[in-house]
């Protein structure tokens, strides 16, 4: 992974080549940030920078023996640990490794959802268990395969529950020439003990324009649409996967109709649009759908307080948004915001879809209901 791969983050990239280039490479460093703001994608262009046997100015060079096989996270001085869903105790990262790499190789701002699904461990617990802190003690006691710095990358170490510990001694007093890349998306869920051993490089959400940048070159979209997806993103490319392509229009649809459902107050025509539709979306699509819901409601909101300038939808979007902010108030569409949010936070936890949606539409029942207007009113 070169720098020039990675969306933005212009000024911490010069920041880590800066570190290099002065020789003073911290030992142990925590990148804090979603993978979707480019995170792991960055300490893994940093390590491969650092191990370079041709730095250029602003980058590593790509073409060395080291910058190749390090692309291709197969330098034998790389090493890398992260979740997995062990089925018995002394599996370790190693067994799970082909299919690590081809999943991050395919998405660099994957999460631990999209990696879950990699392997298919739907439900399973990740950890990053004691067998694997005792894999990583041995490795990096070896000597340097090929006379340069050794590196571990550790995704997630929030998941090392307490056998981190086991790690610490390491982290304090490493083998000479050894580099810890931890990257983490939750800073207070790191044992403190490996916190406070480690120095921090925050990594910040995309800007809009470079999320948008991404998804031109990257993905082939149009200016137009990349910019309205950009601005749902919340500077995060992993949060544009589901609404890139048709799910976005789908989105829309969806959320309609589930609107007018629940408007409708009908029990067994909310029972079959969270049966038949809702609830069979799968996890990551309903994951998207819900964040795209919650944007649109904040929209609503948005034209509700008269703030139009801010407010960028496509025509027939617009014109949902501004019914819906025209017959609900306030507190009617925050109601529901919180209740989208809160269905997303235990989606996310892997709720029962069924019973998830259910629960919602009947939230939506009592919050849609419309005083002035007849029952049963349909706002678009
Ligand atoms: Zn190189």
């Amino acid at each position: 992974m070169q720098f020039s791969e990675i969306s933005g983050q212009e000024a911490l990239k010069k920041r880590l080549i800066q570190t290099v280039k002065e020789n003073r490479v911290s030992h142990a460093q925590l990148f804090l940030g979603s993978t979707g703001y480019g995170s792991l994608a960055l300490a893994h262009a940093y390590a491969q920078y650092v191990s370079c046997e041709n730095k250029m100015d602003d980058d590593s060079c790509g073409e060395c023996g080291t910058c190749r096989k390090y692309s291709k996270l197969i330098h034998p001085d790389l090493d890398l640990s992260y979740p997995f869903f062990a089925k018995k105790a002394d599996e370790t990262a190693i067994n799970y490794i082909e299919q690590w790499r081809s999943a991050y190789l395919k998405n660099p701002y994957l999460n631990l959802d999209n990696w879950r699904h990699a392997v298919g461990e739907e439900k399973k617990q990740a950890n990053i268990n004691i067998a694997e802190c005792h894999r990583i003690i041995k490795k990096l006691s070896l000597k340097s395969f090929e006379g340069g710095y050794k590196v571990l990358i550790m995704w997630l170490p929030e998941y090392l529950d307490k056998q981190g510990n086991a790690l610490l001694k390491l982290i304090e007093e490493p083998p000479e020439k050894t580099l810890f890349l931890l990257v983490s998306e939750n800073q207070d869920q790191i044992l403190t003990t490996i916190l406070s051993r480690t120095q921090l490089v925050k990594v910040n959400k995309l800007t809009e324009a470079d999320v948008a940048q991404y998804l031109i070159t990257k993905k082939g979209l149009d200016e137009e649409r990349a910019e309205q997806i950009a601005y749902l993103s919340e500077g995060n490319i992993q949060r544009t996967q589901g609404l890139i392509g048709e799910e976005k229009s789908n989105h829309f649809e969806l959320l309609r109709s589930w609107m007018n459902v629940c408007a409708r107050e009908k029990g067994l025509e909310i029972i079959s649009f969270v049966d038949g539709t809702l609830s069979k979306l799968g996890r990551e699509n309903q994951k998207s759908f819900l964040l795209y819901a919650i944007n649109m409601m904040r929209e609503s909101l948005l034209l509700k307080e008269g703030l139009t300038e801010l407010v960028n939808l496509p025509e027939l979007e617009n014109a949902f948004a501004e019914k819906f902010s025209s017959m609900y108030n306030h507190q009617q569409i925050e109601a529901v915001i919180a209740e989208f949010e809160k269905a997303s936070y235990h989606i996310e936890r892997n709720a029962n879809p069924k019973i998830l949606f259910l629960d919602v539409s009947l939230q939506l029942v009592l919050f849609l209901e419309y005083q002035t207007f007849p029952k049963g009113t349909l706002y678009i």
